[in-house]
């Protein structure tokens, strides 16, 4: 196996924060590091990981309140997402009052990352797939040698993500799901934001938003 993956539920949404790690280099990314950024260090350790950048799916709080902290602490660029969630990011001091969330500062990505662009961790590389529903600038990294996507909220084992925050399209979110995501392939292993990993077939023949048999 080419990557090593940790899951670190953190913040009180318990988001699933991964840490990945190049087996061949050493080198590692954090994915969506929404908060307890001690446990996300534990976990770095024990994987004798060495980190070297920050991935971001979307600009929720609990996905990337933590960033710019660790950006900080570990001087590794932050890359994603998609632009379209700048409003999202630009906001973050007050949405992590509203909603009683440990506050973060708003921050600026080292690279806003567009459709169809590839990211790396070490040697492995990611596609860089734009899935707007939840957010205007969502996105999912697709590893395809493992067949192992990170897809945020855009879908998660047997739901869909929210589309009722601003800037939210259940339409698009739809699209993305069956347009984008469902062609890569049904053996396609995700990890979503929240709860259990699935695969691509299984919430095509019985997730109750998104399954074939609602599409006809
Ligand atoms: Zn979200």
């Amino acid at each position: 196996m080419t990557l090593a993956v940790t899951i670190v539920p953190v913040t009180q949404y318990q988001q699933n924060c991964s840490i990945v790690k190049c087996q061949a280099t050493g080198k590692a990314a954090i994915v969506d590091p929404g908060g307890d950024i001690e446990k996300i260090l534990a976990a770095v350790e024990q994987m004798d990981a060495q980190v070297e950048k920050i991935l971001l799916t979307h600009g929720h709080m609990d996905h990337c309140a933590a960033s710019d902290v660790l950006r900080q602490r570990l001087q590794i660029p932050i890359e994603g997402p998609e632009e379209g969630d700048r409003f999202w990011i630009d906001k973050l001091p007050e949405w992590c009052q509203m909603a009683n969330f440990p506050h973060a500062d708003a921050f600026e990505p080292d690279r806003w990352l567009k459709d169809g662009e590839t990211v790396t961790v070490g040697e492995a590389q990611f596609q860089v797939i734009h899935c707007p529903g939840h957010t205007p600038g969502h996105v999912v990294f697709l590893h395809t040698p493992q067949k192992l996507a990170w897809v945020g909220d855009v879908i998660f084992a047997g739901s869909i993500g929210r589309t009722d925050f601003p800037m939210g399209n259940h339409d698009d979110l739809i699209n993305s799901i069956r347009e984008k995501l469902f062609p890569l392939g049904d053996d396609i292993q995700f990890i979503p934001g929240h709860g259990p990993d699935s695969t691509f077939g299984r919430e095509r023949a019985s997730n109750p938003f998104v399954a074939d048999t609602r599409f006809g």
